[in-house]
């Protein structure tokens, strides 16, 4: 198989963690005699430095002429401040809605072995795997009004969380075919207790679950969501919700699982069907970490599972992706970056981690 990825390694810890994900993909190619051209070009804090903007428009178009877009982590105190003319996260929003990428998944998984690196108890989250079905394009993020204004004297600011019944459905739709091919249960987050988009969601979910009468379909609330996954994180196999529930509680499922640095995701058109290439931006769940940015410690293993899920959905390379999968799962019983360090394994740094990887492939 041929493909194009755009490569976007960005700032902080992206470059150190990019590097690592393009050397498990080229283990994957060489392994099963694949051919990937990879396009790079400058993203975030990077591209402002040179180009005054987060993300060019001759960039997008590079984006859009290839099949996915894989990205490092953009960020970092030099541009993200209160008042700065260039923000680099508009560029992943940018992203998103240019490529309208309204399902974005993030599983969250405990890898055996690695029960004691989660911060609650290691027979609380043993068997967690999970994925979450975060709503990527409308909400809170992107309704209109948005704005801050003052009156009189007072500050105010407003956001919209606003969901039309199409967008709700094409998320929910994602959750249940996703369910489908998994463990066939889903949990619908919403908070139709204070909500109007939160009333319209759970009824279409009751609605939505009459196709699905293979797959479980049960309501959470939100706030009670945040309760469930430090209860029991291990009942829980698809959520889907809107995004910003899923920005908030996709990274509890994340440190839940052990790191910040073990989080991949696939933001996507929909689930591809069929044998067509689905567009995908694949990127790990964290940010830039310009605390550690440099030092080598990074864990790439996010970025690493990334490239796994890319290969996964854009490319219905099902066996190559779950030959990462388990290549991470063999590399983790015994070695270690900082984030994931337990006693009686050995430390690894970022390059190192990256070998074993791509070796186990
Ligand atoms: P962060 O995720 O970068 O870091 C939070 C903590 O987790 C830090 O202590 C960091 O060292 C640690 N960490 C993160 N990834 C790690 C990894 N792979 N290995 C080991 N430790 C890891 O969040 P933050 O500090 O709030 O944000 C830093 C910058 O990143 C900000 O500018 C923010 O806007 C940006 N950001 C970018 C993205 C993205 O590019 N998709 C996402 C979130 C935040």
């Amino acid at each position: 198989m041929k493909g194009t990825i755009a490569v976007g390694a960005g700032d902080g810890i992206g470059p150190e963690i990019i590097v690592e994900g393009v050397k498990v993909l080229k283990a994957v190619e060489k392994k099963y005699g694949h051919e990937f051209t990879l396009k790079y070009f400058d993203i975030g804090g990077v591209s402002i430095d040179k180009f005054g903007t987060p993300l060019t428009d001759e960039n997008v178009q590079l984006c859009r002429d290839s099949d996915a877009f894989l990205h490092g982590s953009v960020g970092g105190p030099k541009w993200d401040y209160l008042g700065s003319k260039a923000y680099t996260n508009t560029c992943g929003l940018q992203i998103r809605k240019e490529f309208d990428v309204y399902a974005n998944l993030r599983p969250a998984k405990v890898y055996p072995g690695m029960e004691g690196c989660s911060p609650l108890k290691s027979e609380t989250v043993k068997g967690m795997d999970l994925v979450v079905v975060r709503e990527n394009t409308g909400g809170a993020y992107f309704g209109l009004p948005k704005k801050q204004w003052v009156e009189k004297g007072v500050r105010w600011a407003v956001d919209t969380m606003l969901y039309s019944e199409p967008q709700i459905e094409r998320i929910l739709r994602v959750g249940f075919e996703l369910a489908r091919l998994r463990r066939k249960k889903i949990a619908s987050v919403e908070k139709q207790n204070v909500t109007e988009t939160g009333k319209l969601w759970r009824a279409m979910a009751i609605e939505m679950s009459k196709e699905y009468p293979d797959v479980q379909l049960e309501h959470v609330l939100a706030d009670a969501c945040t309760a469930w996954l430090l209860r029991n994180p291990a009942k829980f196999d698809v959520l889907v919700m809107a995004n910003l529930y899923g920005d908030i509680i996709s990274d509890e499922a994340a440190a839940i699982s052990g790191s910040l640095g073990m989080g991949g995701s696939a933001q996507l058109a929909g689930l591809p069907t069929g044998n067509e290439r689905a567009w995908g931006f694949y990127e790990s769940a964290h940010g830039s970490a310009p605390d550690i940015a440099g030092q080598g410690i990074a864990n790439p293993i996010a970025t690493i599972l990334s490239v796994g899920y890319m290969l996964e959905y854009t490319y219905g390379l099902h066996q190559e992706a779950e030959a990462i999968d388990k290549a991470v799962a063999k590399a983790v019983v015994q070695h270690r970056t900082t984030d994931i360090m337990e006693e009686g394994k050995t430390a690894v740094n970022t390059i190192e981690m990256g070998d074993l990887i791509a070796a186990a492939i």
